[in-house]
């Protein structure tokens, strides 16, 4: 088998004395495009935001690119490559599409923001740099004709595509959808599916967090189901269809 690109071995994190994950492992090969379902409050937000760093874990290793990461804080997490597109995450009203794409960028560039609102000399370029990256993210999830457009007179489904093009601006090679569908109508949906599908054949390395089992189960390779911050089960799609602890923790929810 081929090294994964990332390893979650063991990892626990409790608010309160409540574990929101408790013992949670899970390895992701590279390429493969991983579904993490569960019912509400699984834990499954609080997953991404251990392996984005966001959160630290109170046990447990977090390995990925062959290095252990679970120490670093989040942007420097973020420059190696892990990219998160959070729940229910906003547009910057006020901007335009590639406005809104450069001002993520800044996160996971060296010199950062400040740096780049300054304009040092030395900074112009990584700046011409950023541009570029987020024109070239903007191709990638098709908004390049919105790029100077007011990203708030975009449809939902085009803004939460504008979301991904964001994440994908630091050219990541772990990218972290959580519930990327929710609150779509149907077509917005299949197009977020198709991105999705194109994104994976160009090599894209992604974990996708829904709560609705069928969208997780059509484009997954393998899905893992939480629930109550355990893992309770891992399988392809069609197997984790018929597992009876999936049904159960979702007629229980
Ligand atoms: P999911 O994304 O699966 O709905 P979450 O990871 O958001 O679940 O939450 C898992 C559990 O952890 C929930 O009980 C939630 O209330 C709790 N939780 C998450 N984040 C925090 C936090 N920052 N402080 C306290 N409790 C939290
Ligand atoms: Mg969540």
């Amino acid at each position: 088998m081929t090294e994964p690109l990332l390893r979650v071995a063991g990892v626990s994190r409790a608010f309160g004395g409540v574990y929101a994950v408790r013992d949670v492992s899970l390895d992701v090969a590279p390429g493969e495009l991983r579904g993490v379902i569960g019912p509400n409050g699984a834990g499954k937000s609080t997953l991404f935001n251990l392996i984005g760093g966001q959160l630290a874990a109170q046990s447990g290793t977090i390995a990925y690119a062959g290095g252990r990461v679970d120490r670093l804080p989040a942007h420097r997490r973020a420059r190696l490559g892990i990219a998160i597109v959070f729940q229910g995450a906003r547009i910057f009203r006020g901007m335009t599409a590639l406005e809104n794409v450069m001002v993520g960028a800044h996160a996971t560039t060296r010199g950062g923001f400040a740096s780049a609102v300054l304009r040092l000399p030395a900074h112009r370029r990584a700046e011409r740099e950023i541009r570029h990256q987020a024109r070239e993210a903007l191709d990638r999830v098709g908004l390049a004709d919105w790029a100077d457009r007011s990203a708030e007179a975009l449809p939902l489904g085009q803004q939460r595509a504008l979301q991904v093009a964001r994440a994908l601006c630091g050219r990541p090679r772990l990218l972290l959808l959580d519930e990327p569908a929710a609150g779509l109508r149907a077509a917005e949906r299949d197009a977020l599916a198709q991105l999705i599908e194109e994104l994976k054949a160009g090599g894209l390395t992604m974990i996708k967090i829904e709560h609705d089992v069928a969208f997780v189960t059509r484009l997954a390779d393998r899905v893992t189901v939480l629930d109550l911050g355990r893992v309770i089960a891992e399988g392809t799609p069609a197997e984790i269809r018929a597992h009876p602890a999936v049904i159960a923790a979702y007629l229980g929810s």
